[in-house]
């Protein structure tokens, strides 16, 4: 691969105006961004090549619950609750330390309430209103999500809307290997290896939309170095690279050092446990029958608290009528049927059942319940601690790694932006592969975060991109 003059290299091709292939507008990665930028640009009227490395797609939104937050859809409103987009904007920046930019972040937020609708009402995603639970640090119920509550129905609905489009063409197994531009910095196209075969595609915008890095552990060792180590629960596709051809090209990043964990995945299954049985009651004990912290201040930085119990396991106790709750999680009936979940009719019960110290574990049931009842304050500060009844429920978990939230900086409508703040001529960024709202670390990250950018940036990205190329005609210089 030639490099271009004075650039790192690192994936970019010097254009020659020779390509194999054309299209409008080419987008990396078939995951939630991806469809979704590719369905916007289809709308907007022009041709769309969806390139994805993965020859049967098991991206991240195909794995995640498929909640999409959103504050002021009429979905929310039908359920009696009416707040602004900026009420989601504020907790959001309350969960990140105030890091992701105020302005930036209200947009998306406004944003999405386009988005929920759109997907319902052009696209033909079934989506419910969630009112059942709520997340950690969400003041409101503004989630909505597939009826299974899975990403796999999210995802499955996407990609049927973009297949249905004559304008938008998926080719599984083919994986972006760079990208190619020209002297002065522009985008021309996508370097592509299918079969074998090495394709030069020329577009006239480039959508990156690869996700992260979660699945490049030389790249966690260097932004992510604590969270390195863990089980990772994510797609295999995300190894960072559109990450770095941005770079090469002169983008700026932000927030490489933040990423999504989750403390409740069950072992050895590998399923998640959601963590609505948490937030509505539930506890999480170690291998001595003890709570070790607040389970409700989030459950990504709570991942790490769990990974530092002994061995690296938690416990989480719940009760019937938690467990009737998760029952409306296909997650949690998977778990179910694979054997995780253990019920006793007693907290010694469920201890032997579990292998945990009974005296131990009914000790610490007993002080929860005392904070529950407002006898005591809890020891760890939680302050909605509620009564559990019998039977008792238990799932040994862990924590893992979900993805990451660090990536290229983009502008209001998705353009990747320079160190100077001038967009990179025709390259577009979302979902993993651009810089998210969750701060640094684990502990910023706002449930939604993930699929917010995604689908979000998605839809700007393809429109803005088919509204450019009809309005321009010709590719932008730099
Ligand atoms: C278990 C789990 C549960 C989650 N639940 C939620 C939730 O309920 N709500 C929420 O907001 N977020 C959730 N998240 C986070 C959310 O799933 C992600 O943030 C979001 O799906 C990212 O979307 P994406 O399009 O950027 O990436 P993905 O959906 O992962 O898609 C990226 C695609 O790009 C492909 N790709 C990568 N590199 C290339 C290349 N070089 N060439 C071609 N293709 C390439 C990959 O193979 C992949 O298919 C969850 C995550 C996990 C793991």
């Amino acid at each position: 691969m030639t490099s271009l003059p004075g650039r790192a290299g690192n994936g970019i091709l010097a254009d020659t105006g020779r390509y194999d292939l054309e299209a409008d507008v080419v987008v990396v990665g078939a995951g939630g961004c991806g469809l979704t930028a590719a369905i916007a640009a289809a709308q907007g009227g022009v041709e769309v090549l969806v390139l994805e490395k993965q020859v049967r797609t098991w991206c991240n939104t195909a794995r995640s619950g498929g909640m999409i937050p959103a504050a002021g859809t009429r979905f929310q409103r039908a359920a009696g609750i009416t707040e602004p987009p900026e009420a989601m904007a504020a907790d959001i920046l309350r969960k990140n330390g105030g890091a992701s930019d105020r302005e930036t972040t209200l947009h998306l937020c406004r944003v999405a309430v386009e988005l929920v609708e759109w997907l319902v009402d052009d696209v033909g995603v079934t989506l419910a209103f969630v009112h059942d639970f709520k997340y950690p640090a969400h003041s409101e119920f503004r989630m909505h999500a597939p009826p299974s509550r899975t990403g796999a129905a999210l995802w499955a609905d996407l990609r049927r809307a973009a297949s249905a489009r004559p304008s938008v063409q998926l080719i599984e197994g083919a994986a972006a290997s760079g990208l190619i531009a020209s002297e002065d910095g522009a985008v021309r196209g996508v370097l592509a290896a299918r079969a074998g075969h090495a394709e030069r595609i020329g577009a006239r915008k480039v959508i990156l939309a690869a996700n992260g890095f979660a699945a490049n552990r030389e790249m966690l060792r260097r932004y992510c170095p604590e969270i390195a180590p863990a089980y990772y629960f994510g797609g295999e596709g995300n190894t960072g690279e559109a990450i770095r051809w941005g770079q090469a090209l002169g983008a700026r990043v932000a927030f490489m050092d933040a990423y999504q964990a989750h403390a409740s995945v069950a072992v050895p299954h590998g399923i998640l446990l959601t963590y609505a049985v948490i937030t509505e009651g539930g506890l999480q004990v170690n291998r001595d029958g003890r709570r070790f912290a607040d389970e409700t201040t989030g459950y990504s930085e709570h991942a790490l608290r769990v990974l530092a119990q002994p061995e690296g396991f938690a416990w989480t106790i719940y009760d019937a009528r938690l467990h009737h709750l998760a029952l409306g999680f296909d997650d949690y009936r998977q778990a179910l049927d694979a054997g995780a979940v253990t019920t006793a009719p007693t907290a010694d019960g469920l201890a032997a059942g579990l292998g945990l110290p009974g005296p131990a574990l009914a000790a610490t049931l007993d002080a929860y319940r005392a904070a529950a009842d407002g006898r005591t304050v809890d020891a760890f500060g939680r302050r909605d601690c509620r009564r559990l009844e019998p039977p008792l429920y238990g799932v040994k978990v862990t924590g893992a790694l979900f993805h990451t939230q660090g990536g290229l900086v983009v502008d209001a409508a998705a353009r990747v932006l320079r160190e100077d703040r001038t967009p990179v001529a025709n390259l577009y960024a979302g979902g993993g592969t651009a810089a998210g709202f969750s701060g640094h670390g684990p502990g910023g990250y706002f449930s939604g975060n993930g699929l917010l950018t995604a689908l979000g940036y998605g839809l700007l990205a393809g429109r803005d991109a088919a509204r450019a190329i009809r309005s321009g005609g010709r590719r932008d210089r730099a």
